[in-house]
């Protein structure tokens, strides 16, 4: 299919979308783009962290098959900012014939060495800091096992709040999380009886940032809120750091409630 002529080159799935953390499938898609010959590239910025874990790198399964990814190991690993990974199967010097300069004072060719290290001549910045020796570091300093179980936690933490959110009156998920993004609505008891419909959503929609402005004037909390795709404000928690408690999430629904309950 052509749009106004144009034809596809290539197709971008997403693996851990930041607001809800969903996954496409990269298997079905990767099978498409190599019947009609199109460059697949996966946003893997947010969920590639998955990778890590034995339990959970299904999300990203047939991710092998694809011709190039993002991913951030500053969000879910913790590198510190920033670390953002740009990977690409290409064998063909492809990085070097899109941006490099050819600068005749910089890179020289006929250098004693193989010059394929020369990194500097493949990217569109050409000073910059070599972000990937902090992962590198910090891989061996932790170890796998210390990666992987900290890719664990963070979606054991997500199903637990998940699972309080379910037990709470006044709470609803939107969806059951597939990653380590939570997102749910706090509905205040007067609004707990009106049906379903434009007058709850209209009301549910101002509770979010009445909250949220609550939380920060008081210093107890900062959990994120947004509308998508023309629903109401509702509440985005993800939590990746390894020291956070189930206690610590139970109080998060705690808190909301006691600084909502008035709405
Ligand atoms: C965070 C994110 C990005 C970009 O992140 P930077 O930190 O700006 O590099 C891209 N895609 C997704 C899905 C993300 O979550």
């Amino acid at each position: 299919m052509t749009f106004e002529g144009a034809v596809p080159f290539m197709v971008n799935a997403t693996a851990g979308t930041t607001v809800l953390g969903a996954f496409d499938p990269i298997e079905e898609i990767a099978d498409i783009c190599e019947k009609y010959n199109l460059w697949l590239h996966v946003d893997a910025c947010w969920g590639g962290a998955a990778l890590m874990s034995d339990r959970h790198k299904h999300l990203l399964k047939g991710i092998h098959r694809v011709n190039s990814v993002a991913w951030n190991p500053h969000k879910m690993l913790m590198v510190s900012l920033q670390c953002s990974a740009f990977l690409v199967r290409d064998k063909t010097s492809l990085l070097q014939r899109c941006h490099s300069a050819q600068a005749s004072y910089l890179f020289q060719q006929d250098k004693f060495y193989d010059v394929s290290y020369d990194t500097g001549d493949k990217s569109v910045q050409c000073s910059r800091k070599p972000d990937a020796f902090k992962f590198w570091l910090m891989w061996k300093a932790l170890g796998t096992r210390e990666l992987e179980q900290r890719v664990d936690r963070a979606l054991a933490m997500a199903r637990h709040l998940a699972q309080a959110i379910k037990k709470r009156e006044g709470f609803t998920l939107l969806m059951e999380p597939e990653y380590a993004n939570v997102c749910f609505w706090y509905v205040p008891p007067s609004m707990r009886s009106l049906p379903a419909g434009p007058e709850l959503w209209e009301k549910l929609h101002t509770v979010a940032p009445v909250v949220k402005e609550r939380m920060m004037k008081k210093g107890s909390l900062m959990v994120g809120y947004q509308a998508h795709h023309g629903q109401p404000n509702f509440f985005r928690m993800v939590v990746i750091s390894p020291q956070v408690s189930r206690e610590d999430l139970d109080f998060v629904l705690d808190e909301i409630h006691s600084l909502g309950k008035d709405l």
